[in-house]
């Protein structure tokens, strides 16, 4: 019998399992698919990487306004996919290679729940274990109109042999946006539809106003306020009707409307673990209401954030194999979103801090960055600081432009730790950087 075993390998599974191993403990690790979950093998690494790729034909354009000409650019699909391939595979063998050295042992099987201290792989093999921890994360959702089965999701855009001519990219969140700046940044022909008004829904409004913006300047055409009606195929690929009565044709409709918590055939409603409308149900130490029955991450659909799935697994590990009781850290967490121009985020949004009734003061600068006065990119830069008029404490910090992912980072422990706009006024700036911004607001 084990003292552990996870069902799940992505970044939450895997490291519960190796800190539980590096107690002492007996631990095994089932998944179904490959080892390193959504972040590695289909989400925020070859994501990045996909970013990374589409940079170059921004930079390739600024270079001119500081004297180069570059001739003859051409990207190859095939070529990057093969890259990002092989990364991915450097990954996964690393992330099997760690557990082993840990000493957990991997299934590389389907798992379900068989019973309190039971579970099933898909070649019948029974597994007992004292705890079980349910780490299967989540999948996309797709809507409802007629032809979206001719529609891709985000782990589709992964399996593409060839970069389409012309896509659609349905909604407006995190992954909508990110994608629409990969195929945009690639020379693809986007058209973001999305069902509201503002972009990026949840984020600071001068968040979402500069992200639409800077979109829309790169050429992707932003239609909101409509949903699509129904897909059907074409000649020239898919025809898609709007509810604007507009149609479009194009060479895939890409859907990013949210995700799901992974539980189908878990055997989770036999056990009688409790679920809400799909989502795992966990006390504040992570537990279901079955007592050995723990889960975390994407599952739980709490804060949907590798990091943060990483974090949950530190937590459960310390309550249950340390004798440390804790409660996962789920506040004032950083986020970035990898558009162009970037985001990065911490702390509350302006109409948060209104609707709680603080009273505050808005420290903000939208700027043309020093190396756009030469690269003639209209992409602007925002630093803005919401303070907490009675305390001067900072409560949120909002970033958009070139290095915002990066800096937030730096930001945000400045930020956890209870900086106060003193605090940042009194740092010496670094100079010249857009982050001096941050340090001389006023
Ligand atoms: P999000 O919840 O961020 O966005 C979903 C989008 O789809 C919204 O614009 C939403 O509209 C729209 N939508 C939802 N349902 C429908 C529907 N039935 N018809 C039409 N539109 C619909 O989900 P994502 O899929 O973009 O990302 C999932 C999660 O993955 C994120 O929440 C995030 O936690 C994580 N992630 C994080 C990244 C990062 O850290 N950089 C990158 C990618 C993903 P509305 O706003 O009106 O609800």
């Amino acid at each position: 019998m084990y003292d552990l075993f996870v069902i799940g390998a992505g970044s939450g599974g895997v490291r519960s399992a190796r800190l539980a191993a590096a107690q002492g403990f007996s631990v095994g690790i089932a998944e179904s698919s490959r080892v390193g979950g959504t972040c590695v093998i289909r989400g925020c690494v070859p994501k990045k990487l996909m970013v990374h790729a589409a940079e170059f034909s921004q930079y390739f354009s600024d270079s001119e306004g500081f004297g180069w000409t570059i001739k003859g650019a051409h990207f190859d699909w095939q070529r990057m996919v093969i890259a990002r391939n092989k990364e991915v595979d450097r990954l996964e063998a690393a992330y099997k290679m760690n557990l082993k050295n840990s000493g957990v042992e991997i299934y590389e099987n389907f798992a379900k729940l068989r019973g309190m201290n039971e579970v099933e792989l898909d070649n019948q093999k029974v597994i007992k274990a004292k705890h079980i921890l349910l780490a299967t994360g989540g999948k996309p959702k797709k809507p409802e109109f007629p032809g979206v089965q001719f529609t891709k999701s985000s782990d589709d855009i992964f399996m593409m042999s060839s970069l389409p001519e012309k896509v659609v990219i349905y909604g407006a969140g995190y992954i909508a946006c990110e994608f629409a700046t990969i195929f945009n940044g690639l020379g693809v022909d986007v058209t973001l539809v999305y069902r509201g008004e503002n972009l990026l829904r949840g984020f600071d409004y001068d968040i979402q106003r500069l992200v639409k913006q800077g979109l829309q300047e790169k050429g992707i055409k932003v239609i909101v306020n409509t949903v699509i009606d129904s897909v059907t195929k074409c000649s020239k690929g898919l025809s898609v009707d709007l509810s604007d009565k507009s149609q479009l044709v194009v060479t895939e409709v890409v859907c990013a409307v949210g995700r799901k918590p992974n539980i189908e055939n878990l055997g989770l409603e036999k056990l009688g673990v409790n679920l809400n409308e799909g989502v795992v149900v966990v006390d504040e130490y992570q537990k279901t209401n079955v007592s050995n029955v723990y889960a975390i991450g994407d599952v739980t659909d709490r804060l949907n954030l590798t990091p943060v799935a990483i974090r949950d697994g530190i937590a459960f590990v310390d309550t249950v194999f340390k004798n440390k009781p804790t409660v996962p850290d789920h506040h004032l967490v950083p986020k970035a979103v990898f558009t162009k121009p970037e985001v990065g985020t911490v702390g509350m949004s302006e109409s948060e801090v209104v609707n709680v009734g603080k009273a505050y003061v808005v420290f903000k600068t939208e700027f043309k960055p020093m190396k756009n006065q030469l690269s003639g990119n209209p992409q602007k830069t925002l630093m803005k600081m919401l303070v907490e008029k009675k305390t001067d404490k900072i409560l949120g910090i909002h970033i958009v432009g070139e290095g915002a992912a990066e800096l937030i980072q730096v930001a945000a422990i400045a930020v956890k730790m209870g900086a106060t706009k003193k605090d940042f006024d009194v740092t010496c700036a670094v100079h010249p950087t857009a982050a001096e911004e941050l340090v001389t607001l006023n």
